[in-house]
């Protein structure tokens, strides 16, 4: 028997295609815009009614589609992007499928109104579920204007997993948002159910864009990045450790001025920020990654919503190392309390000030020049050479204060017995004593470490330790020895289920051994698999924890000084390796305002 295969008519393929591109109405928006900007568009005005379910209408100042092209282009395939395969790895342009517009006219109406800025007359075309059904002539600025209506209206089922029309306006507004952050050179306009939502003009850089877009609390709470390499320029801003959020979304990447989703960027990223935010907590970043088109790979997801790199390593690596430079370098913030809160304060009369506190410091830091990396005082060890770009230019910094080392700082004592307060030429500093501590023995363990330093000191034990240890334990610990014997353990096998302790690290020497032994594998009782360079660092923190000056401990002013002298040298100073605050500041006029004095 024959005739069980068919080759499927042009209206089912493209409703396919659609199920793959669009989405929701927001799908349909990302698709229109970047259609307007492949066209040069330079002034966009989106419309949106019910959020984008009703109706969607962009319009653009672009270069305008010819009578004889305006039919076409709502062919499937169709596009004036790419001639041969080859060209999809030289494309700039945003689209080069040809699928976006028979795509949304097979699930919806569509009404094009276009014109060439030289022609005489413009075109409209009208599209109704997948056909033509009305191309004329007609008077229209310069420009295309593309109307969406009776959307996902020949799919109905589509229309079931919609949500409210409040949360998909809210996709439309990313897509609008990530548009406006890789275009600072657009004029961007707004309206949702006839109310101007969003009236952006031109940006001078991308921290004007951002700051409109994003808020200017984000901004201002964030380092610079920029970094060049093998080709490949990396440009944004990611938060001060003391800025983190509940998820991730705060995480945006663009490559090749397209928003992306990558694992590994996103790995890279984490990567930089571990020891130095609490687990479970994400920084907020924007990256801009700039790269030859022959270099990525734009053909792997329909929604063009991941690409692939050429070379990943190189932008994983650089993307770590630009992070890792900047993060270094900032300490001395006014960590701000999680996502801009002060904890609530127990007690009515404290919880009066509580907001007083919060707008103070939110003050300090909105003021503080604490991403500039002119700071003097601290070493930024990696910090890349910040040059002018034409998207980016560091703000001028105004108001920088002479800068402010540890050392130089006044010790006035200790309260509660693990804050040292001191004195500044302008503000009241408080360190935890442990957070900070810990901090340092972190960094001089990696730094040992890396070195590979013989010296690594260790102290032996009188006697050796003999630890009898369950199967499980046992295993992990000879997994782990390498990295424990470079930290100055001395550890060895006695028998199939114990182990003899001959040295431990003399920052550990004065804890009972065994015990410390026991703590560090609890430590670890859920066996994560950890990367190598992970498990080291999750290594290093546990011993700086155990080591570190703990609260309640007396410390002298002589060790202060060492302390804060310490403090000096080591990157990441603002935060322990848990991602805790080292240090919080309080500047005098924000006492005074505390005090009402002003
Ligand atoms: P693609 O963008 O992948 O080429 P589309 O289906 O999105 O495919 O668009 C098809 C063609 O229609 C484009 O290649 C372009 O020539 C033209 N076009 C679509 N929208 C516009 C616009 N706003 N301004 C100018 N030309 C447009
Ligand atoms: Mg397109």
């Amino acid at each position: 028997m024959s005739g069980k295969i068919i080759v499927l008519p042009d209206d089912l393929t493209n409703k396919i295609a659609a199920g793959e591109v669009i989405e929701r109405p927001a799908s349909i928006l990302k698709e229109l815009l970047e259609n307007a900007l492949d066209a040069g568009a330079k002034d966009i005005t989106v419309e949106l009614e019910r959020g984008g379910c009703g109706s969607i209408r962009v319009t653009d100042d672009g270069e305008g589609i010819d009578r004889e092209d305006a039919a076409l282009a709502f062919c499937r395939f169709a596009t004036s992007k790419i001639y041969q395969f080859d060209d999809i790895y030289k494309v700039q342009s945003f689209g080069f499928r040809g699928e976006a517009l028979p795509s949304i006219a097979s699930i919806s109406r569509v009404e094009m109104v276009t014109r060439k800025r030289d022609a005489l007359a413009g075109t409209r075309v009208i599209a109704e579920a997948g056909d033509i059904k009305e191309i004329t002539e007609t008077g229209c600025p310069a420009g295309t204007s593309v109307h969406v209506t009776n959307i996902f209206e020949p799919v109905p089922v589509r229309r079931k997993f919609l949500k409210s029309e409040h949360t998909e306006q809210g996709y439309c507004m990313d897509v609008i948002s990530r548009l406006a952050i890789s275009h600072t050179d657009l004029r961007l306009k707004v309206l949702a159910k006839g109310r101007e939502v969003l009236n952006i003009p031109a940006a001078r850089d991308a921290r004007e864009r951002l700051a409109l877009v994003l808020g200017t609390d984000f901004l201002d709470q964030m380092l610079f990045l920029t970094a060049e390499k093998n080709g490949i320029r990396l440009h944004g801003f990611a938060s001060q450790p003391g800025l983190t959020r509940a998820n991730s979304r705060h995480i945006y990447c663009f490559v090749n001025r397209r928003f992306i989703r990558d694992h590994l960027i996103n790995s890279a990223i984490m990567t930089a920020y571990r020891r130095l935010i609490e687990a479970k907590r994400y920084p907020a970043a924007v990256l801009l990654i700039d790269l030859p088109p022959h270099d990525v790979d734009v053909n792997v997801h329909p929604a063009k919503l991941e690409v692939r790199f050429r070379n990943p390593r190189d932008v994983y690596q650089m993307v770590v190392e630009t992070l890792t430079g900047a993060l270094a370098g900032s300490p001395l913030l006014s960590p701000p309390p999680e996502d801009g809160k002060l904890p609530r304060a127990d007690f009515p009369a404290i919880r009066n000030y509580g907001k007083g506190v919060e707008e103070a410091l939110k003050r300090y830091t909105l003021s503080s020049p604490s991403y500039s990396s002119e700071r003097a005082g601290f070493r930024r060890p990696y910090f890349p050479q910040t040059t002018e770009s034409q998207l980016f230019k560091e703000s001028g910094g105004s108001g920088e204060r002479p800068g402010l080392t540890f050392s130089d700082l006044s010790f006035l004592g200790q309260v509660g017995g693990v804050y040292l307060i001191f004195a500044a030429e302008d503000r009241m500093i408080i360190v935890d004593q442990h957070a900070a501590h810990e901090r340092i023995l972190f960094e001089k363990l990696k730094k040992k470490s890396a070195d590979s330093d013989p010296s690594m000191m260790s102290q032996r034990l009188l006697m050796p330790e003999v630890i009898s240890l369950p199967p499980r334990d046992f295993a992990f610990l000879m997994d782990c020895l390498p990295i424990l014997e470079g930290c100055g353990f001395e550890i060895e096998p006695f028998g199939n289920d114990a182990v003899a302790l001959k040295s431990v690290p003399s920052l550990v020497a004065k804890l009972e051994p065994k015990r410390m032994i026991m703590d560090f594998l609890e430590g670890f009782a859920v066996r994560e698999v950890l990367a190598l360079d992970e498990q080291r660092e999750k290594i290093y923190a546990f011993l700086a924890c155990k080591g570190a000056i703990k609260a309640q401990q007396d410390i002298t002013s002589a060790e202060v000084k060492f302390l804060c002298r310490d403090l000096d040298s080591v990157p990441n100073a603002s935060t322990c390796p848990h991602g805790r605050p080292v240090i919080v500041s309080f500047t005098f006029s924000d006492l005074e305002k505390m005090f009402k004095r002003r």
